[in-house]
């Protein structure tokens, strides 16, 4: 069980703390926030590196966020991070926003420097690192088809895979108009024709099983970024049929357990992971920000990992 505090510990000042042992100095934002592991890593990172305070959990609800953000200073912070569902709204809280927060509309990561808010936005660049780790390729080098484009990760990832030059690029969300307006902000990055044949880089597609069959016959990688698959009750993201063993499938999803998507993929033998790579990489990178340093990614893993089974068990 993790230390949770509210907004009114935040702005109340320091005190409540340096309650803790070592004083807390990082948290994550969210409503509900419980569920949240990065607590589990981002301490044991803090412990390995020896630098003397803890990260909790902030339950903040929508209506007191800002004011919780603009507290943190007085309340001895060092930064934060957020999740759902805080994300747009913290890249209003900041100061100042890094260009990836920007383009995604969201910041996930709150750093304090001489007083000032800086927000960054480290959900796409995480799922890079993941996707590089899992299955030993780029995404510059792949074509992917990202499912849930339309939502808080799936534009994150989108513009990632824009900015990283990724070879093709098929937006599916099933609000569709959402998908079509992220291409229309995306189209600058494919312009330069990279892909030979007769194929555009970058389309968006109707959620629907014949648009999906004839799109994956010219996909590597298939993400997941839809909120299905984190109940065990949701229909499934992909009908089975339409996977087949070359692709490689990310399920940005962490649930306790192989998801359907990843029971699936395995069952046609395709390669899959689970977001939980995402979520380290992710923290990792948030580190980094705060500290100036390089993240104890073995640490943080072996953490995460721990807690994973802990709440299997
Ligand atoms: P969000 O902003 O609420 O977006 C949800 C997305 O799922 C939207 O694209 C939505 O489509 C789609 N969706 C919801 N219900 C659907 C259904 N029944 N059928 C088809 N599509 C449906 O949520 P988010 O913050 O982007 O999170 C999405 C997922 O990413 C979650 O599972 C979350 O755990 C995961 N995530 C993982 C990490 C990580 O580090 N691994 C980080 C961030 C998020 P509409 O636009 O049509 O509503």
């Amino acid at each position: 069980m993790h230390d949770i505090f509210t907004a009114d510990d935040i702005l109340s000042g320091a005190e409540a703390f340096s309650r803790v042992t070592p004083p807390a100095r990082l948290g994550v934002f969210g409503d509900p926030v419980e569920h949240s592991r990065s607590p589990a890593f981002q301490n044991a990172a803090l412990d390995a590196c020896g630098l003397g305070c803890r990260y909790v959990l902030l339950h903040v609800k929508p209506d007191r966020f800002q004011e919780a953000v603009r507290g943190l200073g007085a309340a001895g912070f060092i930064g934060a991070n957020v999740t759902i569902p805080h994300k747009a709204a913290a890249l209003v809280a900041v100061d100042e926003a890094c260009d990836t927060s920007r383009r995604c509309g969201a910041v996930n990561t709150i750093a304090l420097r001489d007083g000032r808010l800086l927000g960054f936005s480290t959900d796409g660049p995480g799922l890079s690192r993941a996707i590089r780790e899992e299955f030993s390729v780029d995404l510059h080098d792949l074509r992917v088809v990202l499912l849930g484009a339309g939502g808080g990760a799936g534009r994150a990832i989108a513009m990632q895979c824009a900015s990283e030059g990724c070879e093709r690029l098929v937006l599916v969300n099933r609000t569709a108009e959402k998908a079509q307006g992220l291409a229309a902000e995306l189209e600058s990055f494919f312009r330069n024709d990279r892909l030979a044949g007769p194929a555009e880089r970058l389309v968006a597609i109707p959620f629907d099983d014949d648009s999906l069959r004839r799109e994956l016959a010219m996909a590597d990688l298939v993400i997941n970024a839809t909120s299905l698959g984190m109940r065990h009750s949701d229909p499934p993201v992909l009908h089975p049929r339409l996977i087949t063993p070359n692709l490689m499938i990310y399920d940005t999803v962490y649930t306790t357990g192989q998801s359907r998507l990843l029971q699936d993929a395995s069952a046609a033998g395709a390669r899959g992971a689970n977001g939980l790579s995402m979520l380290l990489h992710q923290g990792a990178l948030a580190f980094s920000i705060w500290f100036d340093r390089e993240a104890p990614l073995e640490i943080m893993r072996a953490a995460l990992l721990e807690c994973v089974k802990t709440s299997n068990a």
